[in-house]
């Protein structure tokens, strides 16, 4: 399998290949095509294989940067983590004119705010300030057609469950869901069975 293969757009495939990406990763070979074809992902994946693109590239083959809405949520557990994504969501979104914009817990929320005054097509976050912004309604997930979980496991133990719950009941019933995790404790199960749909599973 190779990139081309995934039939990604010109600009996407250059932003991949930029980045030094000869062919897909195992992980890769297998999300890449079914979140293209609409189907909710469970992955088990640990760090250092690739998952990073494994929901980057299907999140922006989606996102249609003439309009002017988030198009994707990506949550994770840690600022860190955040930024480490959305540096990947840059690299290899370079040039579709995709804007990501990441904020998490612990930064300014009125410089959040301002910072909505320009087009955002995905969102990098963690769960407390998503539902901060979206109950502010600075952010609008009623049309976001795609959620992104990454590290699950860290992210849906005790109070965050609820939190994230929260988060979901801003989308719209028929969105897409891309979770990953490395491990799959009971509280990642139950949120699986109430919350994707016939999700295709990958384990590695
Ligand atoms: P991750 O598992 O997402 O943390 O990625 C681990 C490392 O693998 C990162 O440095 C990526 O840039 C790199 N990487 C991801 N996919 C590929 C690929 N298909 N070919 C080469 N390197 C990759």
């Amino acid at each position: 399998k190779t990139f081309e293969d995934f039939n990604l757009k010109r600009e996407l495939l250059m932003g991949i290949f930029e980045a030094g990406f000869e062919k897909p990763s195992p992980i890769q070979e297998e999300s890449i095509p079914m979140a293209l074809a609409g189907r909710d992902i469970l992955a088990r994946a640990k760090n250092g294989t690739g998952k990073t693109a494994s929901f980057v590239i299907p999140c922006l083959q989606q996102i249609k940067p003439k309009l002017n809405k988030i198009q994707a949520l990506i949550l994770v557990p840690t600022r860190e983590l955040a930024l480490q994504t959305s540096q990947v969501v840059r690299t290899l979104g370079k040039h579709l004119g995709v804007n990501c914009m990441v904020t998490t817990g612990g930064t300014s929320l009125k410089d959040d705010i301002l910072r909505f005054h320009d087009p955002i097509h995905v969102l990098v976050s963690t769960p407390g300030r998503v539902l901060d912004l979206a109950s502010r309604n600075v952010a609008d997930f009623s049309e976001c057609p795609l959620f992104v979980m990454d590290e699950a496991d860290k992210m849906l133990s005790r109070e965050f469950k609820r939190i994230i719950e929260q988060i979901l009941a801003f989308f719209p019933p028929n969105r897409q869901s891309l979770l990953f995790s490395a491990t799959f404790p009971l509280a990642v199960k139950s949120f699986m069975d109430q919350h994707l749909t016939k999700p295709y599973e990958i384990n590695l």
